[in-house]
């Protein structure tokens, strides 16, 4: 066969005229006999089993029975005529029913002739119809490659309204195989066919359009599943080592002075195991000859600030600079605090850098970069601009990455001859096994663990009418010297509208708690910088106890005192948001609270969002609701990575599919990472395909 086959132009498979390629390439991206090979079906009509006219229920299920046609009239309606054939089989009658195409039923269909029919049935008037149901001779039916378990291809209004139904793409379907003779070649090597017991490629494509019965189905899917799960975990992977070999950084190559007489001397708590773990982690990547290009993944509260810090000293150690950018200026300063409080005792300069720095101090510490006396610099994206050049920047560390595009990333790549080494950390848990295929060109590491003695914050739902008794409660609170944050939304569509909610929010709860008794804070976007920070600080020193604010200070805000989380408008938050706002509280030695403030009106989603809220603090089980709730396509990266394109794999479901097919490609990648051994031949040659096309279905065929 012509080695090209498969690249043939949909317009020359029996069947389809330019109409219809046309139809087809502009509704479903047909455009080759292999793009139609793979139009996966995206669900199958059973069609394993023939029902009994007695034996049906009123499911609307479509199922298939046998029997005959006796009796053939038309009936005049309102609007046109209806043609109604009564058929039956030895148990009742039913009738099936026509609205359009009377003349060709006429004259092709055969009384007293026993037929297949398969549809949807209606009950009507104390009997069973099926409107237009697909019908065939029992004797055809028998002969054909009508499957039993009729796929439902993907479609489109227009597709059906020009007349390719799911009958039509199945009529081509078949064509294609019959021209093809099944001759599709093994993409696969056969250790992986034999040892995970896959069936071969010809088969599951065979059984994947034209499946006999559920079991048959089941391997069919699974074995494509697989296929496609582990060509993108294998191009992830040799990309990652390619990466490795080729980008080189500047090793690390001692632990000194800096990151010793820390740990030793100022270390104010004993290191998790899993900062321990990841510390180390870190540490074998500066020491490599590769860059390092890590994400650290760590809930809110799990102390990665000191991670960043200790590998920070690792570079100092080695005599390079350090920095950390942050994204908002709140948190930036907050670090800067933290850091500079931490490293009193260690002799080194450290210094702020964000939007809000005067020109005159901006000046010094350019200065001070480029000459190398300052080792860790602190800020928002000000870091990023040309003008601020290091002497020898080691290591940047960006918080909080998914305020961060790709982009600004590469940016801090190039602020030294060889590029820095670069850790991103961020509070958005995204599970493991997505983690992998969406940013696959980063190594991960999980704290998975928070710091012993914290008190699990109780969570609970309250209706905007129980507010008053929300008010008594925080005012109990509040008497108990703790601090409290009410947050409002605040979507850039709905802006000016926020805006007010939150000003009217701001004006009853003055009402409410009044001064002197109680003093309190408001921060939102629309202030100047310097008015935030003032609130901000005025609430960091507990001279207000209660911080009215949008969310801008969803992210890392740290003060142990601060013990109540107020949501107003919960249902409006995604759970990553609400799953944010909530760390906010719970840093100090009491008991904290949150409260999910809402209306009665809830949508199913938003209701399955505050249940989740309440029943687990979990990151990593809220982040897999999050991805049920809005799939993979929301999540930051995703658009990049192939998981969106996934034609049969489900991200979700298929996880187990997905760490198979991971471990695997890892291992073959190992054990002959140029794929060069015979046994590997077909994955090779896959792969080279693979590498010129984006989708990988493009040449899976
Ligand atoms: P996040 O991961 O959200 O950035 P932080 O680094 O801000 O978390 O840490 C949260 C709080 O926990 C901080 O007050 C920090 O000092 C404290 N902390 C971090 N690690 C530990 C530890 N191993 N033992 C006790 N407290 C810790
Ligand atoms: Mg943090």
């Amino acid at each position: 066969m012509n080695p090209n086959f498969f690249q043939t132009p949909i317009d020359y498979l029996k069947g389809v005229g330019p109409n219809r390629a046309d139809l087809l390439k502009k509704e479903l991206g047909i455009h080759t006999f292999q793009d139609l090979l793979n139009l996966f079906p995206n669900r199958y009509l059973d069609r394993t089993q023939f029902y009994k006219i007695n034996q049906l229920q009123r499911t609307g299920a479509d199922v298939q029975i046998t029997g005959k046609i006796s009796h053939l009239k038309t009936v005049q309606q309102k609007r046109g005529k209806r043609l109604v054939a009564t058929f039956q089989d030895e148990t009742e009658k039913m009738e099936l029913v026509w609205f359009r195409g009377h003349k060709w039923i006429r004259e092709n269909l055969k009384l007293n002739e026993v037929y297949v029919i398969f549809g949807k049935t209606n009950w009507f008037n104390g009997m069973y119809s099926m409107p237009h149901p697909e019908m065939e001779l029992l004797s055809s039916y028998e002969k054909g490659l009508r499957p039993a378990m009729q796929p439902v291809y993907p479609s489109t209004e227009k597709l059906n309204s020009k007349g390719i139904s799911n009958r039509v793409i199945n009529t081509l379907m078949q064509q294609l195989f019959l021209e093809s003779k099944n001759n599709f070649s093994e993409t696969l090597s056969k250790h992986l066919l034999e040892s995970l017991k896959l069936i071969p490629k010809s088969e599951a494509l065979v059984n994947v359009h034209f499946p006999k019965n559920q079991n048959q189905l089941a391997r069919a899917q699974y074995r494509l599943k697989f296929e496609e799960l582990f060509y993108i975990q294998l191009q992830l992977i040799r990309k990652n080592l390619l990466h490795k070999a080729k980008i080189k950084g500047y090793p690390f190559t001692k632990v000194g002075e800096y990151f010793n007489t820390f740990f030793k001397e100022h270390l104010p708590f004993n290191l998790t195991t899993a900062q321990k773990r990841v510390i180390k982690e870190i540490r074998n990547d500066l020491g490599s000859k590769a860059q390092m290009n890590r994400l650290l993944q760590g809930d809110v509260g799990s102390g990665k600030t000191i991670v960043a810090l200790m590998s920070m000293l690792i570079a100092l150690d080695n005599g390079f600079q350090a920095c950390l950018m942050a994204p908002t200026e709140i948190l930036s300063v907050q670090h800067y605090n933290g850091l500079f409080e931490l490293c009193k005792d260690l002799k080194l300069s450290i210094y702020l850098l964000t939007g809000s720095t005067k020109t005159s101090d901006r000046k010094i510490i350019h200065k001070k970069l480029e000459n190398g006396e300052i080792d860790i610099l602190i800020g928002t994206h000000a870091l990023l601009e040309d003008k601020v050049k290091f002497k020898n920047l080691g290591l940047a560390i960006i918080d909080e990455q998914h305020r961060f595009g790709v982009a600004q990333r590469s940016k801090l790549w190039h602020k030294n001859k060889l590029p820095p080494h670069v850790l991103v950390m961020t509070a958005t848990p995204i599970p493991r096994t997505l983690a992998m295929s969406v940013y696959g060109d980063l190594d991960i590491s999980i704290i998975d663990q928070l710091p012993p003695g914290r008190i699990a914050i109780k969570t609970v739902h309250r209706f905007d009418s129980n507010r008053l008794k929300v008010f008594r409660f925080l005012k109990d609170e509040i008497s108990m010297g703790r601090q409290v944050y009410i947050v409002y939304p605040l979507i850039q569509e709905s802006e000016a509208l926020d805006y007010k909610d939150l000003m009217d929010g701001y004006e009853s709860i003055s009402r409410e708690f009044q001064k002197p008794e109680f003093q309190i804070s408001i921060v939102h976007g629309k202030m100047k910088p310097k008015d935030k920070e003032f609130e901000m600080n005025r609430f960091i020193k507990g001279e207000t106890q209660i911080m009215v604010a949008t969310t801008v200070i969803e992210v890392g805000v740290d003060i142990p005192n601060a013990s109540v989380m107020v949501i107003e408008s919960a249902e409006r938050f995604g759970l990553s948001q609400l799953h944010q706002l909530r760390g906010r509280v719970g840093r100090g030695a009491d008991q904290s609270y949150s409260i999910l403030m809402t209306s009665h009106k809830l949508s199913e989603d938003a209701k399955t969002r505050l249940e989740t809220m309440v029943k687990t603090s979990d990151g990593f089980e809220i982040a897999e609701v999050d991805l049920r709730l809005r799939g993979p396509g929301d999540l930051m990266g995703t658009q990049q990575s192939g998981v969106l394109n996934l034609r049969i794999a489900d991200i979700i479901k298929d996880q187990d599919i997905l760490k198979l097919a991971r471990s695997c490609a890892s291992q073959i990648l190992k054990s002959d990472p140029s794929l060069s051994l015979p046994e590997n031949l077909p994955i090779k040659s896959t792969y080279i395909q693979l590498t010129k096309y984006k989708n990988i279905w493009n040449y899976i065929s």
